[in-house]
């Protein structure tokens, strides 16, 4: 991705340089919500249920790696800042206001429960934040094999995305259905909302097309398969099972990003219309 010269977005919290992200326990309705967005999360939310956030540690220098990645994630979140302030008065007929991002490193505290880098990047609806371990882009390249800029750019996207379903009103719609479903329902709800934020993240992708590279897109491609349900089920060692699926196959999610890319339209979206993902 072609970045040089592209702006920083301003939306950046940056809570890196504070440690830990001090100490709250998590219970009650904090728990039911953690649950409910540990979906977001995009690879696994146990750690996040078992691992309290640690003690505020004294404040640190960033690293040089973690300096260059904000300032990726940065220029990165402001692309979608251009993107989707332009195609939601075209295709919406409305405002776009943008999120922030928090950027963290090991664990922080969100309203919507305590993150630690294992969850993996997630959004927050209650506070309309999406959360960004940058650590996790050497877990992407190293770990997952999803290597290359625009891979860890689609991450970002796709955080984006959530929020622009949040905009929309269809994340809240969402969530609603999925309370009074069975859990069969609500995962096959959730994969519904996450492969459209992957197409969305496909008309983002549209949209900086003159930033892009030779390769960009299949890095995309790629890191969308990387993160299919039933890979990361295979890869620890198990029969995927597809009614525990959050996110969609490998197949459906690399599918619905190129949908997105392909038509750069918004209501080519509509997952939950699809009489086939
Ligand atoms: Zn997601």
């Amino acid at each position: 991705m072609r970045l040089r010269g592209v702006r920083g977005s301003r939306n950046v919290e940056d809570r890196r340089r504070m440690g830990g992200g001090g100490k709250a326990g998590i219970g009650g309705i904090g728990l039911l919500v953690v649950l409910a967005i540990g979906y977001f999360a995009g690879i696994d939310v146990t750690p996040l249920l078992n691992q309290l956030p640690q003690e505020r540690s004294e404040p640190r220098e960033l690293s040089a790696a973690e300096e260059r990645a904000a300032e990726f994630s940065a220029q990165v979140l402001a692309t979608t800042e251009t993107v989707w302030g332009e195609l939601f008065p075209e295709q919406v007929g409305a405002a776009y206001a943008a999120p922030v991002m928090v950027l963290y490193s090991g664990v922080t505290q969100s309203p919507c429960g305590g993150a630690s880098g294992a969850t993996g990047p997630f959004y927050c609806p209650v506070d309309g934040k999406a959360y960004l371990d940058t650590d996790f882009f050497a877990t992407l390249e190293q770990e997952l094999g999803a290597k290359g800029d625009f891979a860890a750019a689609y991450v970002i996207a796709h955080e984006v995305a959530h929020h622009v379903q949040d905009e929309l009103g269809i994340l809240g719609e969402v969530n609603g259905l999925r309370q009074n479903a069975s859990q069969q329902e609500a995962n096959a709800l959730t994969v519904r909302l996450e492969l459209q934020a992957d197409c969305l993240s496909g008309v983002w992708a549209r949209s900086v097309d003159g930033l892009l590279e030779p390769g960009d897109l299949d890095e995309a491609l790629n890191a969308a398969r990387r993160i299919g349900d039933d890979y990361l089920q295979k890869r620890a060692g198990r029969v995927p099972q597809p009614h525990t699926f959050t996110h969609g196959t490998s197949a459906q999610r690399s599918s619905w990003f190129a949908k997105g890319y392909d038509s750069g339209q918004m209501n080519s979206c509509d997952t939950f219309g699809a009489a086939e993902l």
